[in-house]
């Protein structure tokens, strides 16, 4: 890959339980700085794509078999999760897991592990998050497990901001959401990106309301990248339309 190519996975093929063949050759990149939405149906294969990114996989008996995943021009496919993180790559796992027996901004502290900073960096970094998430800190003393929804996609997404992240996987922040809510993290996505030049690979079955955010698409269909193309381009595309407007 290319500097500029951020991070590319190449041909990746992911098997879980050595039999069940689920990623059929998945290539894509998101390039430095751009939102990159990974859409498809329940069950194409997104949630899959960014587990074989930051190596998450192993724990569900799954294997990448064949492929490559790069970042900045090196390979990455045999780094440990943590070890991602510290290089700038973390995911955001689907179904917000945040702790919730703990306050949202222990939740967040719990993000900065890996990161050797001292008392006023830490003060810095989680100031940043509340400049973003205004919520958060309006509920920093709340037990994350008596938030609304809405309130921890915010924390899970926090938490990874504390680990001073280049490169953001998010999967499928809107899911259960209200429809204000959805467009309320997106917005703050979109800032995060412009202002402090997070890339973003987003997994979304929220096809229309991804591609209102992101710069570039991938549509995966049973393990494969069927379509791919500028946001708008996939927007207006005809047979996205048909096919996904009414899936969202
Ligand atoms: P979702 O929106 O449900 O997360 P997705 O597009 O992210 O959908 P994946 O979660 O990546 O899809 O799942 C892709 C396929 O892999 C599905 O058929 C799913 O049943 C299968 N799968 C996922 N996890 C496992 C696992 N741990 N063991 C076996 N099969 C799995």
């Amino acid at each position: 890959a290319t500097a500029e190519n951020y991070l590319s996975i190449n041909n990746i093929e992911v098997i879980y339980d050595h039999v069940i063949l689920v990623l059929k050759g998945v290539s894509l990149a998101v390039p430095k700085g751009k939102i990159v939405a990974l859409l498809g149906a329940n069950g194409a294969g997104k949630s899959t794509t960014l587990k074989a990114i930051s190596n998450l996989l192993r724990a569900e008996r799954g294997d990448v078999t064949k492929g490559s995943v790069e970042y900045k021009g090196q390979r990455i496919d045999q780094l440990s999760p943590n070890e991602l993180v510290k290089r700038g790559v973390i995911q955001v796992m689907e179904g917000r897991h945040c702790f919730g027996h703990l306050t949202i901004e222990e939740n967040l502290l719990t993000g900065a592990y890996t990161r050797s900073i001292s008392r006023g960096e830490l003060k810095d970094s989680l100031e940043k998050v509340y400049h973003y998430f205004p919520r958060l800190k309006t509920r920093r003393t709340s037990q994350a497990g008596y938030t609304s929804g809405g309130e921890q996609q915010m924390c899970a997404i926090g938490r990874a901001l504390m680990a001073n992240p280049e490169m953001v996987l998010l999967d499928e922040p809107s899911m259960g959401l209200a429809p204000q809510i959805v467009e309320e993290i997106f917005e703050i996505v979109k800032d995060l990106n412009a202002r402090e030049q997070v890339s973003f690979l987003l997994a979304e079955q929220n096809t229309m309301v991804a591609l209102r955010y992101a710069d570039f698409g991938y549509i995966l269909e049973n393990g494969r990248v069927v379509m791919e193309g500028d946001a708008e381009e996939l927007r207006t595309n005809e047979d996205v339309k048909e096919f996904y407007l009414g899936l969202s």
